[in-house]
């Protein structure tokens, strides 16, 4: 495709799950412009800080061009006869589960399918897990148990359509902020109220009719209350428990849990449930607040229950809503990209999905259960149990918990390759090979967004030097190793093809996701296709879920679960008496490598900080932009102080964002402890103890 002449072509945004369609402008000397795509249904124009300055962010600074092994430059060929004989060999000499790939939401679908095909189908493990581990895997997890999949129930229409929105766990004005600006102008036009959900008082909470400060972990007695509330005031829709399980459980345990601490009076709980039970049409949205917690499959399921008690779901402007995080992490969750999940929301534990999957692909192998997800995963590497490891688009180095821990395990691994864009991460560094990709403006692919929207990246830029697209590099590995046509894949369209008539047989076996209907697009009918909300087959296009009361578990009810509160697992003592908090700030990106290239985005915040109450601040002698030191167990670090009564006092908040080398620096991931919640396996990145203390000057 020639992309060196100045035209505009469509694609998406490279950062959140909001998926915002871009309009791409090459300048034909390597960079563009771009402004909203005013036609794509997630943004109709508009963009957030990050995504308007994505032209800013596109030099070719940094980045690697060339394949290296051992830090030296060499070929395709060499790099990946390398890269096929260490694996196979490990293969050999260990089995199929001393290998792991360790992948990303930024990868599009086709990258993500074909990652996924290599480990499962062929190399025979499931030791295949996404940072998306990090993101989204509790919603998966209590999706599934609600629902039966991981189905979003409504769209994006839905929260410009509700009475009320209720943020939980969510900092939406900054981390997802078109969607954000949405819900404003809607608010505008309808008068919806908005409740903050969040231990934080943030951006969010501008202009909201409350903000519950909520104390970590609070949230499953919370939405236990409002179960109880809503059964105490008459508020269940009977009816729509005919398609329900579980509720007389769910409430008893409601119940019995109604004392439990939330750090809330009695009197704001029963306003919010007032409100909440008082208007039919409200929107629940949940991030990462709830999701990052060792409780956060139960939050997920709390929150449900409270729709399906009432009936509040598969309707116009009501229902739970999870947003995603990274602009594919639904793409990924779809293409089977987690340890616990087959393609196209296929179960891995059920043995006739495990052999349609197995057939579909005419595969050697298939493996019998989950694999390792991301924090086991890394435990293992650092125990020797897996020799060779595949890290693609990500920097786990710095963003997985306990990142010292995570570190040296990588070091210490027998044989590690990256992909990436760049050579200059902590994880690219302890690279034996370092391939080069191809980057946002420069590959052809799918994505999906938070509302199953499927959308085009199209390539507006050269690929450079001698990078190449990741599912292009996978599929030569896995026709280097052996598997010559499963993986004689020529385009990203063949990739789609073969992905959606996959999700045919998924729809034929009772499952939601089904995008057969785009399994006959020709090449330059996907090269056009306008983004479109799963499913897409005969009869089903589209639109909400569970409007006709029908749900993905056998016998066709949703599921109502009896919850009880759990603490966060680290707990406070007199060395470690301060909770640590970590999240996104409004124009920064995981750990920098794109957004650091932009200097307007760099002002908003331009050093890591750590967010402070006055009382506290003042009890230690901490003024106004001393520096802090954190610490406990797993890590230490250094950082600036910001005091602001945004915190709730015993607090602190850090930004998750910035690197650096070994000893105590800005990696607040380091101070996060491994610890997991048992079902979906995610991390608990925002409730860490630690002790703080102000800096002296030396
Ligand atoms: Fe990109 Fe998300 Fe901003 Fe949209 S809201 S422009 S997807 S970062």
């Amino acid at each position: 495709k020639d992309v060196s002449s100045p035209c505009e072509i469509r694609s998406t945004c490279p950062y959140c799950g909001v998926g915002c369609g871009v309009i791409l402008r090459p300048d034909g000397m390597g960079g563009l412009t771009l402004r909203g795509d005013p036609d794509h249904p997630a943004n109709y124009g508009r963009l957030c800080s990050k995504g308007s300055a994505l032209g800013e962010t596109v030099s070719l600074e940094g980045r690697v061009l060339a394949p290296q092994v051992n830090g030296q430059e060499t070929d395709w060929d060499s790099a990946l006869d390398l890269v096929a004989s260490r694996f196979r060999d490990t293969i050999a000499a260990h089995g199929p589960d001393s290998v792991a790939f360790y992948v990303s939401g930024q990868l599009l679908n086709e990258d993500y399918y074909v990652a996924n095909k290599l480990m499962k189908g062929f190399i025979g493990s499931a030791n295949i897990d996404t940072n998306s581990r990090l993101c989204m895997a509790s919603t998966v997890a209590g999706h599934k148990r609600a629902f039966g999949t991981d189905t979003v129930p409504g769209t994006y229409e839905d929260l410009e359509e509700a009475d009320l929105i209720v943020l939980v766990g969510s900092n939406l004005a900054w981390c997802h902020p078109v969607l954000y600006q949405r819900i404003l102008a809607a608010r505008k036009e309808r008068g919806a109220k908005l409740v903050v959900i969040d231990p934080r008082r943030t951006s969010s909470c501008d202009g909201a009719e409350m903000h519950l400060a909520i104390a970590p972990g609070g949230d499953v007695a919370l939405f236990n209350g409002l179960l109880a509330a809503i059964a105490r005031q008459g508020a269940v829709d009977h009816d729509f428990l005919a398609h329900v399980e579980g509720f007389d459980a769910a409430l008893a345990a409601a119940e019995a849990q109604r004392l439990a601490p939330t750090g809330l009076s009695q009197d704001e709980m029963q306003a919010f449930f007032d409100l909440w039970i008082g208007t039919e049409k409200v929107v629940t949205i949940f991030s990462q607040g709830v999701n990052q917690s060792s409780s956060g499959t139960d939050k997920v399921n709390a929150i449900t229950n409270c729709h399906l008690a009432t009936g509040r779901i598969g309707k116009p402007g009501l229902g739970p809503f999870s947003v995603t995080g990274q602009p594919n992490a639904m793409g990924g969750r779809e293409v089977g990209g987690l340890a616990n999940m087959l393609a196209c929301h296929l179960d891995l534990e059920n043995a006739t999905h495990r052999t349609a999957v197995q057939g579909f692909w005419d595969a050697p192998t298939i493996p019998q259960g989950a694999g390792l997800k991301a924090v086991d995963m890394f435990r293992a590497v650092g125990e020797g149990r897996i020799k060779a490891l595949w890290i693609i688009h990500t920097n786990p180095a710095v963003s997985m918990p306990d990142a010292d821990a995570v570190r040296a395990a990588i070091a210490g691994c027998d044989f590690v390759v990256v992909s990436d864009i760049t050579g200059e991460t902590d994880t690219a560094r302890l690279a034996d090979v370092l391939l080069p990709a191809s980057a946002w403006a420069e590959k052809e692919g799918t994505v999906t967004n938070s509302d199953r929207t499927i959308s085009r990246q199209r390539a507006a830029l050269p690929v450079p030097g001698q990078a190449r697209a990741d599912w292009d590099i996978l599929a030569d590995v896995g026709r280097r190793m052996g598997w010559t046509s499963a993986f004689d894949f020529q385009s990203t369209a063949e990739i789609f093809r073969e992905y959606a008539a996959l999700s045919g047989i998924a729809g034929a076996l009772g499952r939601d996701f089904d995008i057969s209907g785009l399994a006959d697009l020709s090449d330059s009918d996907y090269e056009a296709l306008a983004p479109t909300r799963w499913p897409v087959s005969a009869g089903k296009q589209g639109g909400r879920f569970f409007a006709d009361g029908k749900f993905f578990h056998d016998g066709g009810k949703a599921k109502m679960l009896a919850l009880s509160q759990r603490a966060p697992v680290s707990a406070l003592d007199t060395e470690h008496p301060f909770r640590l908090n970590t999240g996104r700030l409004r124009d920064q990106w995981h750990t920098m490598t794109r957004t650091a290239r932009s200097p307007r985005l760099s002002a908003h915040r331009p050093e890591p900080f750590v967010e402070i109450h006055p009382e506290d601040a003042a009890r230690l002698g901490i003024g106004a932009s001393d520096l802090v030191r954190l610490k406990n167990a797993t890590g230490s670090a250094i950082l600036r102080a910001r005091i602001t009564s945004a915190q709730r006092p015993g607090e602190l908040f850090a930004p998750m964002h910035w690197t650096g080398e070994t000893g105590p620096t800005a990696r607040i991931d380091a101070l996060v402890p491994a610890v997991t919640d048992p079902v979906s396996g995610q991390p608990e990145s925002k409730a860490a103890t630690v002790s703080a203390a102000k800096v002296e000057a030396a």
